[in-house]
């Protein structure tokens, strides 16, 4: 078993991810920028380092420092959180060639699912149904009209090294896609340094539905059944919850199915997520995939009762899954919302600051995934996400119940939050049909 790990990130995840190893008697190492000298992760972990100035291209992007550290303090692994360096094949391929474990997948698959239209056509060789589009990236803006003429308006254009909901326009349209495809390149280019961009087919009013997977590295790989991310707000997920209600046991069974085959066949290993698109007919078809842990794992967690983190760390130590396909239960229903500190009534701007009183929820089935505390001082300089609330019920109804209640309860004093929004969203009476898809919040004008 791995004995020490180095977390590289902050906030709620790197926190989480200590607790993790300290629960499995493994040492913990935290890095953390001079802007997190008083964060929780920095606190909590065995030791703590300071790697770099707030700007995260000076600290939890640089590679250098925290492999520095890394060997400084004798870590014998990494475990990269989501975001940041996670999904970077340089830095995974850094770690193997110093003898440190990165906790996730090869750098090779990494490099080659990091890589959207690449990773599209990889997934249909091993017999997943994709987006139709472009095969691979575009080669210029005739190609990209020749293709939506085909395949027909509205299209699609998106970044291949694009994530966090960013890099991604619509045409509806000639004209729209020519200018399109300038706009999109360069915010390309700006934002991942690569101007690679693909088109695809728009589907309409579309569920986002992604398969939790485990993969050891002896070739065994079983799905955690799907979370439903369709309540996005500009292509960024709010709330999340397992079952969807869209999928029923016979298409859960052919996804998984699908999916499990797909990734012992391109060889990939540990924890991942494959996001799919499913349309009203309830046809599905493959997005992108995540080879990291993804911010909404604890919905997953609650139903299967099986620590993601906990196995990420175990296959990365060598071990074999200890489940089959089935041993693995769905039990009830989670949901979760992510608490964000920003403004909706100023277009949800980002809104850090102190927070000066604050009351957490707690009760039966409630867990909440946060890296605040009274008097913590919120940086301007990363992600808003300050805490994950995240409830585990028998039924639908009861999660919406209490995720109102407990997201409710939560007091954050000091600055401001999109926690009405979110009770909003919960108070909605479609939302409680279960009559929603990807464009709900659009349409609700949010
Ligand atoms: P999830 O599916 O886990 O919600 P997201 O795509 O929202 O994943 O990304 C998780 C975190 O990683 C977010 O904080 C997001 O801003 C960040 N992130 C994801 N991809 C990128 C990227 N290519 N560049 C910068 N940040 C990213
Ligand atoms: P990211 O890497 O930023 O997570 P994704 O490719 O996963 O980007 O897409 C993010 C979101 O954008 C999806 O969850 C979905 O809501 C929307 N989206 C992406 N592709 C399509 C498509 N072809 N048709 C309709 N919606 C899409
Ligand atoms: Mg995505």
């Amino acid at each position: 078993m791995l004995k020490k790990v180095l977390v590289a990130n902050r906030g709620e995840i790197a926190v989480r991810i200590i607790r993790a190893c300290r629960e499995m008697g493994i040492r913990t190492v935290a890095v953390y920028s001079e802007a997190d000298k008083n964060a929780l992760h920095t606190t909590l972990a065995d030791e703590a380092i300071c790697i770099g100035p707030a700007l995260s291209q000076k600290s939890y992007l640089n590679m250098k420092a925290i492999l520095e550290v890394a060997c400084l303090t004798g870590a014998d692994s990494i475990h990269p959180g989501f975001g940041f360096l996670s999904e970077n094949s340089d830095f995974s391929k850094m770690c193997e060639e110093i003898g440190i474990k990165f906790i996730g997948p090869t750098a090779d698959l990494i490099e080659l699912l990091g890589n959207k239209s690449k990773a599209k056509q990889t997934m249909k060789n091993a017999g997943v149904p994709v987006v139709p589009g472009s095969e691979g990236i575009l080669n210029s803006k005739e190609e990209a009209i020749e293709l939506a003429k085909k395949i027909k308006y509205p299209v699609m254009l998106k970044a291949s090294a694009g994530g966090g909901g960013k890099g991604i326009r619509i045409a509806n349209s000639e004209n729209e896609l020519a200018r399109e495809y300038d706009l999109v390149k360069q915010e390309a280019k700006l934002s991942f340094n690569d101007d690679s961009i693909y088109l695809e087919k728009v589907i309409e009013n579309p569920r986002h539905v992604e398969f939790q997977i485990l993969a050891d590295e002896y070739g065994n790989c079983i799905h955690l059944g799907e979370r439903d991310c369709s309540i996005q707000r500009r292509n960024q997920k709010i709330i999340e919850e397992t079952p969807s209600s869209i999928i029923d046991e016979k298409i859960r069974e052919k996804m998984g199915q699908i999916v499990t085959k797909a990734v012992k066949e391109i060889g990939y290993t540990n924890a991942g997520t494959i996001e799919f698109l499913v349309d009203k007919n309830k046809n599905f078809y493959f997005m992108e995939m995540n080879t990291r842990v993804q911010v909404e794992h604890p919905i997953t967690e609650m139903v299967t009762d099986i620590d993601i983190i906990k196995e990420q760390i175990k296959i990365a130590s060598g071990e074999k899954l200890e489940y089959k396909q089935k041993d693995i239960k769905i039990n009830g229903h989670s949901m979760e919302a992510r608490i964000n500190a920003e403004n909706p009534a100023k277009n949800f701007m980002p809104c850090p600051g102190t927070i000066t009183g604050l009351h957490l929820p707690g009760g039966n089935g409630i867990r909440v995934d946060t890296a605040i505390y009274a008097d913590y001082t919120i940086p301007p300089t990363y992600d808003s996400m300050i805490a994950k609330v995240i409830v585990h019920g028998k039924t639908r109804g009861e999660c919406i119940s209490k995720l109102k209640s407990a997201v409710a309860e939560l007091v954050v004093e000091g600055i401001e939050t999109n926690v009405d929004f979110i009770l909003t969203i919960l108070n909605d009476e479609k939302f409680i049909a279960n009559d929603y898809d990807t464009s709900f919040i659009e349409s609700q004008g949010g």
